[in-house]
């Protein structure tokens, strides 16, 4: 099953304009979705859950027209929203099997098949009885995860799962995402530039509304080797490099501040050549004038 979205907008009452004229083909897989705080990834997301109107554009998964057919879409959708409330005083066991009975599972034997295999899944076996608000952060999640996985979803979106998790949580939550079915579409929505490069075999960058760049994290990569300078420098100096040389982002490192620059040539004697990243990619993206001004398609890799 395909996800294609095509030409979406939509504008908030306020006049933001959220998302503008958005294009893409998400194959079955992991799908990240990379881009900064307020660029119109939880639109994007919400409008794809059914919670949210466009203003324009069409978007289809398999067969289903996803902006006209909504029970459709609910039916074969596991959505992990960027927040939602848990009962506290609820165990995870009860809830799970609550939200079992409320996506169609009507039968007991089967249902607890389905919420044992779930909680095993998400290494929440040994507290399944315990109250949802003795859990951590990480915990939540994951129990977030179990919900969505509820009925063998055919898309499953996942918005900004990572933020505020610890290192140690953060790696056992993006372990448990990367078993999640390859028959499934799975969009992970994040502003961290590593959740899609440790994850993701395809991506797009969006920023203000409109898709910067999308294609192969490695892909892209590959298209910037080469090409990525770096130089440390002072403080003082940094407004002058920036405006003398294409800087891409600065950095601290060691008390001195790392410049990174992405130019066909070396950009003068004292910068060295330096391994490209995904955070490069991601921040030459978001460099790009928008595509609208430019005239032009944005970047496919
Ligand atoms: P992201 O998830 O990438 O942080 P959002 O989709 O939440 O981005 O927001 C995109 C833009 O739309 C931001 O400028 C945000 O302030 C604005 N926005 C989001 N929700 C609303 C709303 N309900 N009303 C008005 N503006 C909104």
């Amino acid at each position: 099953m395909v996800l294609r979205i095509e030409h979406l907008s939509k504008t908030y009452g306020n006049g933001t304009r959220a998302l503008n004229d958005v294009s893409l083909t998400i194959p079955p897989g992991m799908f990240g979705l990379l881009g900064p705080n307020g660029a119109g990834k939880s639109t994007l997301m919400r409008i794809l859950a059914t919670l949210q109107e466009a203003d324009r554009g069409s978007v289809s998964l398999g067969d289903i027209d996803v902006l006209r057919d909504k029970e459709s879409v609910r039916r074969t959708l596991g959505y992990l929203p960027q927040e939602f409330g848990l009962y506290p005083k609820v165990t995870a066991e009860d809830l799970l099997d609550h939200f079992a009975v409320l996506k169609g599972i009507v039968d007991r034997a089967e249902r607890k098949r389905i919420v044992d295999a779930l909680f095993e899944q998400t290494n929440l076996e040994g507290a399944r009885r315990k109250h949802l608000g003795s859990y951590s952060g990480g915990m939540r999640q994951r129990f977030g995860i179990a919900v969505a996985l509820l009925g063998n979803p055919g898309l499953i979106i996942v918005d900004e799962p990572t933020a505020g998790l610890d290192p140690a949580e953060r790696v056992r939550f993006l372990n448990l995402l990367s078993e999640l079915g390859e028959n499934s579409v799975v969009i992970l929505s994040t502003h961290i530039v590593d959740d899609v490069s440790d994850l993701c075999s395809r991506m797009a960058i969006i920023d203000r509304g409109e898709i910067r760049l999308e294609g192969e994290p490695m892909a892209s990569i590959e298209a910037v080797r080469g090409k990525i300078w770096m130089r440390a420098v002072d403080r003082a100096e940094l407004p002058e490099y920036q405006r003398d040389f294409p800087v891409i982002s600065t950095k601290l490192s060691a008390g001195r501040t790392i410049v990174r620059v992405l130019a066909d040539d070396p950009p003068a004697h004292d910068f060295e050549p330096v391994q490209a990243t995904l955070e490069d990619v991601y921040f030459a993206a978001l460099r790009q004038p928008a595509a609208v001004a430019q005239g032009g398609p944005p970047a496919i890799v």
